[in-house]
């Protein structure tokens, strides 16, 4: 649209995706612009480019005095902001833009970097000022990367919006002189979920309420970084003049202050100060992780509760008081001798009264075991037919009894399919996979046995596999107390093989057995172009047994240098490995093989037998831990810095060698 004074309402976009750059933009061309218009009440809902690494917005504001409010965005799968605001032409700078009582829907996991929700300006901008009002929005699990809203420009105002769950920070990442006031943050505990980071001049951070937030370094309740000296527009820019006044911190776990100190990022903050803020952590460990000098941040007039190993030591008097919950929703100060942190007066902006009323805002996925319960009698190909009739959310109860699949079944809806008695149904299949998941689908299977004894005795068979290429909606897996045996009839046989451009929530394997199998157990690997998409955020392996495996268990691989995710993540804890992944095809000579994961956890295994485990650190800065396993016939793991100088930084920790 472009022109002055015009009005777009009640439009709905589904069920396709746009040819261009953008849903909605607020101009016609370069030059034509719109100005003093309005986009009301309109619903962009899951309207994604199905290729997900073709970039696109959704709505691109230019021009001056425009206004979108009242709309709803859900469900953006493809890379790209879900919403900027462009500053690319002095017609669109200084732009008064305001942007208010929008529901920002669910983003899922883009699993690389271009996931923002909303981004105000680009660096090259930077110094000019936007002048946008964000206010009274929605941010309901924003989760597509790191940041949740990047502010890119100066003079803008963030006011009176809620972050539920989600996944990010609201971070100042250029520009100065912006406002953030009266936003509430919830993150009920979930991981990763943030607060503000604080970069640049003159920023107001004042009468905030952030809640229940786990996320750290970058990604922390609060941040406050150090910035690069003399720096060029696209880097870090020195904090000076931050005031951080009567904002609420509970159960806020990580503040970091001066952080991403390094050789390059030098400049400490300067002028600065927290004033009148609450701190509030129930188990006591107090929240703040200094990285640098911060002398030049001054503390007046704060207030905890009893922490332990403060390590600012003046300017918070620490207090014994508790908290009740107001009529707003939230958490104040029982005692009236403490009256800092937000005001009494407070309202968070409330979900039911964002985006258009006559739109519903429906749950993003699907959970398993949220549907019918079926039985199921053994046969040919019934399970092909069970799950052909089923519907989502579906649960297949297996009878005791042998299956026969002869066709591959693939998934396009979220089922369960569990064995009425553990053990007792026992799946075999005549294809080179049983299951396919595709888009929409999601698994989990329980208590069954599968056998890859009748498979084709050809090369490469995978029990379990993605859409080949290019999935743009992500999927769950999870497997319990099943029995995986006999993927032996020929090499490289397969348990799950992600293919490229496929990307997990989720994959969760707890207390299974596998045995005799030639090829590799979880082939999440297919990134190999560097550019920092891997292909599941959560890997979580525990209590299972792995006898005689050829290949590797895992190969987890995130490539590039790109520091936009928190994942992927791997838990390898108290399984049994024994005889593993040392087949002449296993290329990684590792049971374990680890490329750029960010978080990792390793322990209380049992290796026997069975190739060493292999890391390699690439970017960010990985939390790895490798500790309490015991290694017989079995080599040290070994862990390698592929970029950063200087010794590695992983935990290894009494692991014991027989
Ligand atoms: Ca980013």
């Amino acid at each position: 649209m472009a022109g002055k004074h015009l009005i777009v309402s009640g439009l709905v976009f589904k069920e396709g995706y746009t040819p261009s750059n953008e849903v909605i933009a607020f101009r016609e061309n370069k030059t034509e612009l719109a100005y003093y218009s309005r986009v009301t009440e309109v619903v962009i809902d899951n309207f994604s480019n199905p290729d997900k690494f073709e970039s696109d917005y959704w709505v691109g504001l230019f021009g001056k005095h425009n206004r979108f409010d009242h709309s709803m965005l859900v469900g953006k799968r493809n890379k790209g902001v879900t919403m900027a605001v462009r500053l690319n032409t002095e017609a669109s700078r200084e732009n008064h833009h305001r942007i208010d009582h929008n529901y920002f829907g669910p983003r899922p996991m883009l699993g690389s970097n271009g996931g923002e929700t909303l981004r105000i300006g680009t660096s090259h901008y930077s110094l000019s000022d936007s002048l946008t009002v964000v206010e009274n929005n929605y941010f309901d699990r924003c989760d597509g990367e790191v940041e949740i809203i990047s502010v890119k420009s100066g003079a803008n105002k963030i006011l009176n919006n809620t972050f539920f769950e989600s996944r990010g920070t609201l971070t100042l990442r250029h520009g100065n002189g912006n406002l953030v006031e009266g936003n509430v943050f919830k993150g009920n505990g979930v991981d990763h979920t943030g607060g503000i980071r604080i970069i640049n001049r003159d920023q107001i951070v004042k009468n905030n309420y952030l809640e229940g937030l786990t996320g750290y370094r970058f990604g922390s309740g609060f941040t406050v970084m150090n910035g690069v000296p003399n720096s060029t527009i696209n880097r870090y820019h020195q904090v000076v003049n931050a005031k951080v006044e009567n904002n609420t911190f509970i159960n806020v776990e990580h503040i970091h202050l001066a952080a991403g100190s390094d050789a390059e990022r030098t400049a400490v903050p300067k002028n600065s100060y927290f004033k009148n803020n609450l701190f509030y952590n129930e188990n006591n460990k107090a929240p703040f992780s200094l990285f640098d000098d911060i002398s030049g941040i001054a503390f007046a007039g704060n207030v905890s509760n009893l922490l332990k190993d403060n390590k600012i030591k003046s300017g918070i008097s620490a207090q014994n008081f508790s908290l009740t919950k107001a009529s707003n929703g939230l958490l104040y100060p029982n005692e009236n001798s403490v009256n800092v942190g937000v005001s009494a007066k407070l309202k968070p902006t409330i979900k039911a009264d964002t985006g258009p009323i006559w739109y519903a805002k429906k749950e993003p996925i699907v959970s398993f075991n949220s549907g019918k319960t079926i039985q199921v009698s053994a046969g040919e190909n019934a399970l092909f037919d069970a799950v052909e009739k089923a519907s989502e959310g579906d649960v297949l109860v297996l009878t005791d009894g042998n299956y026969v699949e002869n066709k591959i079944i693939t998934l396009n809806k979220t089922l369960t399919i569990k064995a009425a008695n553990a053990h007792k149904a026992k799946i075999t299949f005549g294809r080179s996979t049983l299951f396919a998941i595709v888009d929409h689908g999601s698994l989990s299977l329980e208590g069954v046995v599968i056998s890859g004894s009748e498979s084709p005795d050809s090369t490469g068979n995978t029990l379990i596999r993605t859409a080949k290429w290019g999935m743009l909606v992500n999927y769950r897996f999870s497997m319990l107390n099943s029995i995986i045996e006999d993927l032996d009839i020929n090499h490289s046989f397969h348990f799950f093989d992600s293919g490229s451009r496929a990307f997990a929530d989720y994959i969760s394997i707890k207390g299974n057995t596998f045995k005799n199998i030639t090829g590799d157990l979880f082939r999440m690997d297919k990134e190999q172009d560097d550019l920092g998409i891997y292909n599941t955020e959560y890997l979580t392996v525990e209590n299972n047994t792995f006898d005689s495996i050829g290949g590797a268990i895992v190969k987890l691989y995130r490539g590039g240098k790109d520091e936009s995710t928190f994942g992927p993540h791997l838990s390898f804890v108290n399984n049994k490995v024994l005889n593993a992944s040392k087949d002449k095809r296993n290329k990684t000579l590792a049971s374990l093989y680890l490329h750029g994961a960010q978080v990792v956890s390793i322990s209380g295994n049992e290796f026997n037998d069975s190739a060493p485990i292999v890391i390699e650190h690439t970017v960010g800065e990985p939390i790895t831990v490798v500790k309490n396993n015991s290694l017989t016939k079995t080599s040290l793991p070994s862990v390698k810095e592929l970029h950063a100088k200087g010794p590695h930084t992983a935990v290894l920790l009494n692991n014991k060698q027989y």
